[in-house]
C-alpha cells in the first residue's frame, strides 16, 4: 500500500467493484480495491453467462470475470487480496481495518455482494464438502455419471441443474412451489432434458449419509408425505444473503439486510456508496451490478471533489 489516504476504497472485486474501479480510475481518483477471495465475485462459479450484452458466444463466468479484472488492471489502482474486517467513519474520513494494517479514505464503495443461503436442515453442515455443495461449476465434475439433487426453482437453480445434467447420470430438481420460478428460456430447456426429474411442491428435510451423502429426505407439501431420494450430491440454490456485516451499524438496511440507497447509490452514511447485490433492488445480475458500480463511482467522485473544494468534471452533468 503506497498511499496514506485514499480518495476511494472499494470493498469487493465482483462485477460491481471492478466496474466501479474502472470508472473511478478514469476520473483520476486515488483508489484501493480490497478482495478477500479471487477477483470476479459470484460469477466465477458459474459455467455460462448468456445475458451480458455484446457477449454472444458461450462465455464462462470465470472468463467474463477475468476480462473485467484485466480491464481494471490497465489503470493505476492498488489491488489488495485482503479481507476488510472493520469499517468506521470519523468526521470526514473512513477507517478501513485489515488484518495487519489500517488505511484511511475519504469515500467508500461497498460492493461485497452476497453469499448462498443455506437449507438449515439436519445433515447440511455435516456434509458440506462431502456431497453438499453451493457451486455446480466447482464440484459438478466430481459427479460424473452419478445421481444428484438440485434444490431451488429460480434462474440460478435451473441454470445450474442444466449444467449438471450434462455431467451427472440423473438430476432431481426439488422445488417448493407447483412450478419453477425460472424464466421461460430455462424452463423450456429443463423440460426437454431426459435425465432431469422435477419434484415440485416438495421441500428437503434431511440429508442422510455416512462418510458421504447417500440420500435426501423430502417432504411432499400437499400430501405431507415423506420419502427418500438416493443421490450422491446435493446442490443448493435457494437464494443469497447480503454480505452486510461491515456496514450494518452505520447505514440503513431493509428487512432482508440489503443496503438502502438512492438512485445515485448513496447510502444513509455520507461518503459511503453501495453497488451490486448488496443493494436493495429487484434485479440482481451482472449487468445491474456493473451499472451500480459506474454510478457509485460517479457519486464518489462528485463527493470527494466537493470535500476537497475541487470542481466536478465527470459525465453526469
Ligand atoms: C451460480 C450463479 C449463477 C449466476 N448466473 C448469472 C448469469 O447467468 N447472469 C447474470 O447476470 N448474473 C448471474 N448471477 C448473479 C451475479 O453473479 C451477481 O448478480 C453478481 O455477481 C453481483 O455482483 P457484485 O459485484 O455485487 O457481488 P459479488 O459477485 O458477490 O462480489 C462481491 C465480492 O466481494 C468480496 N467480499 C465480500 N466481503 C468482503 C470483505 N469483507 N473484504 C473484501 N472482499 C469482500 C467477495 O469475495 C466477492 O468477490 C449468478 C450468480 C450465481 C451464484
Amino acid at each position: 500500500m503506497n498511499k496514506k489516504i485514499y480518495d476511494l476504497v472499494i470493498i469487493g472485486a465482483g462485477p460491481a467493484g471492478l466496474t466501479a474501479a474502472i470508472f473511478a480510475a478514469r476520473y483520476g481518483l486515488n483508489i484501493a480495491v480490497f478482495e478477500k477471495l479471487v477477483p470476479g465475485g459470484q460469477i466465477t462459479v458459474t459455467d455460462t453467462i448468456e445475458n451480458y450484452p455484446g457477449i454472444n458466444d458461450k462465455i464462462s463466468g470465470y472468463e467474463l470475470a477475468n476480462r473485467f479484472k484485466k480491464h481494471a488492471e490497465r489503470y493505476d489502482i492498488d489491488f489488495e487480496n485482503e479481507e476488510v474486517i472493520k469499517l468506521s467513519k470519523e468526521k470526514s474520513k473512513f477507517l478501513i481495518q485489515l488484518r495487519e494494517y489500517n488505511i484511511e479514505s475519504y469515500s467508500v464503495i461497498m460492493a461485497t455482494g452476497s453469499q448462498p443461503r443455506k437449507l438449515s436442515i439436519p445433515g447440511e453442515e455435516e456434509f458440506i464438502g462431502r456431497g453438499v455443495s453451493f457451486c455446480a461449476t466447482c464440484d459438478g465434475p466430481f459427479y460424473k455419471d452419478k445421481n444428484v439433487a438440485v434444490i431451488g426453482g429460480g434462474n440460478t437453480a435451473v441454470e445450474e441443474a442444466l449444467y449438471l445434467s450434462e455431467i451427472a447420470n440423473s438430476v432431481k430438481l426439488v422445488h417448493k412451489r407447483d412450478k419453477l420460478r425460472a424464466v421461460e428460456v430455462y424452463r423450456k430447456r429443463i423440460e426437454k432434458k431426459g435425465n432431469v426429474d422435477l419434484i415440485l411442491e416438495s421441500v428437503p428435510i434431511e440429508i442422510i449419509g455416512e462418510d458421504k451423502v447417500k440420500s435426501l429426505k423430502i417432504k411432499s407439501l400437499p400430501k405431507n408425505k415423506k420419502f427418500d431420494v438416493k443421490c450422491d450430491g446435493i446442490f443448493v440454490f435457494i437464494g443469497y444473503l447480503p454480505n452486510k456485516k461491515l456496514v450494518e451499524d452505520i447505514v440503513d438496511l431493509d428487512d432482508k439486510g440489503h443496503v438502502i440507497s438512492d438512485d445515485n447509490m448513496s447510502s444513509s452514511c455520507e461518503g459511503l456508496f453501495v453497488a451490486g447485490d448488496l443493494r436493495r433492488k429487484r434485479l440482481r445480475q451482472v449487468i445491474t451490478a456493473c451499472s451500480d458500480g459506474a454510478i457509485a463511482s460517479d457519486s464518489a467522485y462528485r463527493y470527494v471533489s466537493e470535500l476537497k473544494g475541487e470542481a466536478y468534471s465527470g459525465w453526469a452533468e
